[in-house]
């Protein structure tokens, strides 16, 4: 079995996108309270090596070629980036002429060696899910020593040199980030970071829908 796995081919905007997980378990730098994975006991921000990788760039190549892919989503159990063979999976997608997505949660494009794998790729998403350093440190439980204003930086300058397409993905989170305050204080970040799409997104909350929609319309007029 390869370390790779993958979601159901998926149509966006007429393109057939492959999303691919290229970490065999969790790794991130951050441990966030509501991750969708779980905890991160592998919280690290050093390049990672992997068994297995000749045999996941073969599986990855044939299903490209058998799904006819249009577009490859780097999109994994925790931080792509950490994954000391990224630039491998990247060169392989180019080679077959498809494009390629990369999902990070934005706090490595501030190092030189990951900002040359981001500038690899087509696109490169990017995230804010807090917007006080409080907030940052309680529910993403970063590594020791980030810091909320490094994050936003290292993804406004990442931004400043990158040719690709940036997005920005917000999330609002009930009681965090969602009064008038921090919606300006993300307004301005958005202004600053200048990204070329911004996704707005909400923790499930079926009751904080109706607030959530007038937010997301608001930070979509940027
Ligand atoms: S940054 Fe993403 S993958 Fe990492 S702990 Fe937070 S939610 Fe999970």
């Amino acid at each position: 079995m390869s370390g790779f796995s993958y979601k159901d081919i998926y149509i966006e905007d007429g393109k057939r996108v492959l999303e691919v997980n290229i970490l065999p378990e969790k790794y991130c730098n951050f441990d966030c309270i509501f991750c969708p994975i779980g905890r991160s006991y592998n919280k690290v921000d050093t390049l990672q090596s992997f068994d297995k990788m000749d045999e996941s760039f073969r599986e990855l190549e044939s299903i490209i070629e058998k799904h006819k892919a249009e577009l490859v989503f780097i999109n994994s159990k925790g931080e792509s980036l950490l994954n000391d063979k990224i630039c491998d999976v990247i060169e392989l997608v180019k080679r077959k002429r498809v494009p390629v997505r990369l999902l990070s949660n934005g706090y490595l494009l501030g190092k030189d060696e990951y900002i040359e794998v981001a500038n690899m790729c087509d696109e490169v998403i990017g995230e804010i899910k807090t917007i006080s350093e409080k907030d940052f440190q309680k529910i993403q439980r970063p590594i020791i020593g980030y810091t909320l204003e490094e994050y936003i930086s290292n993804m406004i300058l990442f931004n400043k040199q990158y040719k690709g397409k940036f997005i920005l993905e917000v999330t609002i989170i009930k009681e965090y980030n969602d009064n008038e305050e921090s919606i300006n204080k993300i307004k301005s970040i958005i202004y600053e970071l200048s990204p070329d799409k911004v996704i707005v997104e909400r923790m499930n909350d079926e009751k904080f829908k109706q607030k959530f929609d007038k937010i997301s319309k608001t930070l979509l007029n940027f």
